[in-house]
């Protein structure tokens, strides 16, 4: 892996979307494995745990009536409905992340993004591109974790939310995967 000089980091937190297939789980994990010392925000969602979620860790998975009573609590940073389940950013989480100087990624969609730039405009955002559509659509067919119609939901809802590309502060293409974790390192650590 790089040699990114991880002391000068002064920004706090950092907003990563991206198309579902992009890529974003997957370069998240890898920072969160190389720099255990960067916090996740864990949203709140209403979808079913999947394979590989780990409650509390990856998502606090809760009832619709849970997340409902929490948005009329004012308990959301952020909150929006994807591919037809809710998810939310904990504001008290990200409020006492903030207060105690951690950094904090957020894996949140392109709608939650655009909220949480507006709230806090010191955040850095950040896309995670496929590299062409061939290649974003294999990806998530390889990926195995969806049936046709719901890939092709996620196409859809991907090609609306590529337009929006242009109004994060940082684009990645991640074609090469150890190149795009390279670029994503640079700048989180610049
Ligand atoms: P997202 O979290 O954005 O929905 P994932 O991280 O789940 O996307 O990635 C979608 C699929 O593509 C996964 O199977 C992952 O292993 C694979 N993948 C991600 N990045 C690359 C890459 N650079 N090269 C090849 N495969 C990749
Ligand atoms: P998945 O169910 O595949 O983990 O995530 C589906 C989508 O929901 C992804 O685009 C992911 O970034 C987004 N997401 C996860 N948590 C949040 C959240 O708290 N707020 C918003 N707006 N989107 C989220």
């Amino acid at each position: 892996m790089s040699g990114v000089d991880t002391s000068n980091n002064t920004a706090k937190l950092f907003i990563i979307s991206s198309v579902a297939g992009g890529g974003k789980s997957t370069l998240i994990a890898m920072l969160l494995k190389k720099y255990p010392f960067l916090k996740f925000s864990v949203s709140c969602t209403t979808r079913k745990p999947r394979k590989g979620d780990i409650l509390g860790v990856t998502y606090d998975f809760i009832t619709v009536e849970e997340f409902e009573k929490g948005i009329d609590q004012d308990e959301f940073l952020e909150w929006a409905k994807v591919h037809d389940n809710f998810y939310g950013t904990p504001r008290k989480y990200i409020e006492s992340a903030i207060n105690n100087n951690e950094n904090i990624i957020l894996d949140i969609d392109v709608q939650g993004a655009r909220i949480v730039k507006e709230k806090l405009p010191n955040s850095k955002s950040i896309f995670i591109l496929p590299p062409s559509e061939d290649v974003w659509i294999q990806r998530l067919i390889g990926r195995g974790s969806d049936d046709m119609e719901s890939i092709q939901k996620r196409i859809e809802n991907g090609r609306k939310e590529l337009l929006e590309k242009e109004k994060f502060d940082y684009q990645i293409i991640n074609d090469k995967l150890e190149q795009s974790f390279e670029d994503l390192e640079r700048i989180i650590f610049n």
